[in-house]
């Protein structure tokens, strides 16, 4: 058999494409948060606990932003949670957390803001459903007292449409319209349309009402991964307003992970999105903070941004017969992930940080010099030692019952003498 050539061009080199969005911004305080355009791409979450308890939402708000969520979300449901939304900004202040608060609002949003107007004032945000603001005449008038309200109080708006609530008689007249048609579109394709026409549709009108196009950011939220593919390239380019991206519905575990990363992946690579939610459902016992861990982990593991230092972890065969480089490797990103609201004050530049655990001899020596500090653990067979590498170079070799902890000593010392002030220093 013949070897095919070898081309005389280097391979390119895959990376995101530019995004093109206009810039928003969120702002709490002197906290700017700013979406689109060449901002990073933002991870935002939404709490789960029940609004009008302040000091639980402000407990869970402050978890969620410490993990690494950018912007939070609260649900704005009655005028009792609309009555706490200040208490739990307030709370957040006290605790030194000006990460921006989202409201969610749905059905009566225009009574809420207009009769809380401290709620309007303390939220940095506004999600509106158009699907839901209100039906028939009602309509605009509705939607233009939240317009109002994000305008005198100089507020980012999301229009955030979503499949589950979509406006109704919309879908009702383009189906009609469809039905004319020579040739009709798929029922799919013209809920696709809905979805978008809603979305760009309401935030044309918001900006005829008075808000500035610049703080207005767009969804079309749907539950299957092709679905929001389709809906969000056609959406990028019939305008260019920031764009929050998400799988609705994502559901639980794996199935909701691995399904957001495929869909925001997908998108993300071709520069559409600019900021993103993962909408797991925690399992029993799950913490919500894993949301903004898989959202994080879906930018990293893209290059778009870094959050926490990154553990290259083998994943065994059978040269591993023992799990202590599992427990290592969980252990080692536990203690990296747990440090991070720490570390991110202290030591700047620590989120590259690179670490490696690895298993045996096979691919240990090499994986742990490529890391900024890496452990190559004995496999089976192997002597009962294990060499640390430190940039690039074997430094040491541990030994016996306390080789996890004497590593993790290591890594801490790494840090600090690696990222800390003095290493910062000039010389
Ligand atoms: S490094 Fe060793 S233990 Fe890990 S997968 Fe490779 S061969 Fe197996």
């Amino acid at each position: 058999m013949q070897d095919l050539p070898i081309t005389q061009q280097p391979i390119a080199i895959a990376s995101p494409l530019p995004r093109k969005s206009r810039q928003a911004r969120v702002v709490w305080r002197n906290n700017v948060v700013t979406v689109g355009g060449d901002a990073p791409v933002r991870v935002q979450s939404m709490t789960n606990t029940d609004t009008v308890d302040a000091v639980e939402t402000a407990i869970q708000v402050r978890q969620l932003a410490q993990a690494g969520s950018e912007m939070v979300r609260i649900t704005v449901n009655t005028p009792e949670a609309a009555a706490a939304v200040p208490y739990i900004r307030e709370q957040l202040d006290r605790m030194g957390e000006y990460v921006p608060l989202v409201g969610d609002f749905h059905y009566n949003g225009h009574r809420l803001l207009t009769e809380y107007p401290a709620c309007a004032e303390a939220l940095s945000k506004y999600r509106i459903n158009p699907g839901n603001v209100g039906k028939g005449d009602k309509k605009d008038k509705q939607f233009g007292q939240m317009i109002e309200a994000a305008a005198r109080y100089d507020k980012a708006v999301r229009i955030g449409v979503n499949w589950g609530s979509l406006d109704q008689e919309l879908m009702a007249r383009l189906m009609d319209e469809n039905s004319r048609r020579a040739q009709p579109w798929d029922t799919r394709q013209v809920m696709f349309e809905a979805l978008i026409s809603s979305a760009v549709d309401s935030a044309r009108l918001a900006e005829s009402m008075g808000l500035n196009g610049d703080n207005i950011i767009l969804s079309c939220k749907v539950s299957g991964v092709q679905d929001l593919i389709s809906v969000y390239r056609a959406l990028a380019q019939r305008c260019d307003y920031a764009l929050h991206l998400g799988l609705t519905e994502a559901g639980m575990g794996t199935k909701g992970t691995v399904a957001s990363a495929a869909a925001l992946s997908v998108l993300l690579q071709e520069g559409i999105g600019d900021t993103i939610r993962v909408s797991l459902t925690p399992q029993p016992g799950e913490a919500r903070t894993q949301e903004v861990v898989v959202a994080s982990e879906i930018l990293q593991a893209l290059g778009l941004r870094i959050f926490v230092p990154s553990v290259t972890a083998c994943p065994g065969c059978g040269r591993t017969t023992s799990t202590i480089f599992q427990e290592l490797a969980k252990q080692i990103d536990d203690y990296l992930r747990g440090q991070m609201p720490l570390w991110r004050m202290k030591y700047p530049g620590v989120e590259a940080m690179k670490v490696a655990v690895m298993g045996c001899i096979v691919n240990g020596p090499g994986e742990s010099k490529h890391a900024n500090i890496g452990i190559s653990l004995p496999g089976t067979g192997e002597a009962p030692a294990a060499p640390v590498y430190i940039d690039g170079e074997k430094a040491l070799t541990l030994r016996g019952e306390r080789i996890a902890e004497e590593f993790q000593a290591l890594v801490e010392n790494y840090v600090a003498r690696t990222y800390g002030a003095t290493a910062a220093a000039p010389a």
